[in-house]
């Protein structure tokens, strides 16, 4: 019985320690600050999101235009030429497992 008891604290402390990890590693980490601007799969341009200063550019393509803010060390697409806005409503750019993706337009926004 005290064997189970114990197999069961070890599990806990595992998923705990796992969960922590995962928190620690996607939400709050602060090496994560180099912004990658991809169109049609080549790197147009890197920025430091911790030293950049307030920029709107826009990104044109073959498949159409993306405008990209920078203001207060955040990065997102504030207009774009494509139908469903998805890279528009996506918002500012938290994480690098959610990279701004704009699939009409071919670019993408992701920390790296
Ligand atoms: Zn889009």
């Amino acid at each position: 019985m005290q064997k189970k008891i114990a197999i069961a604290a070890a599990v806990i402390l595992l998923a705990a320690a796992a969960i922590y990890t995962i928190i620690v590693f996607t939400v709050h980490d602060p090496e994560k600050h180099i912004a990658e601007i991809r169109s049609d799969g080549e790197v147009i341009r890197t920025i430091d999101l911790r030293t950049a200063p307030d920029e709107t550019f826009t990104v044109e393509a073959d498949y159409g235009t993306n405008v990209v803010c920078i203001k207060n060390g955040q990065i997102y697409v504030s207009e774009a030429s494509c139908p469903d806005k998805i890279c528009v409503n996506h918002g500012p750019l938290k994480s690098e497992y959610l990279p701004i993706i704009c699939v009409p337009n071919k670019l993408v926004i992701k920390l790296k």
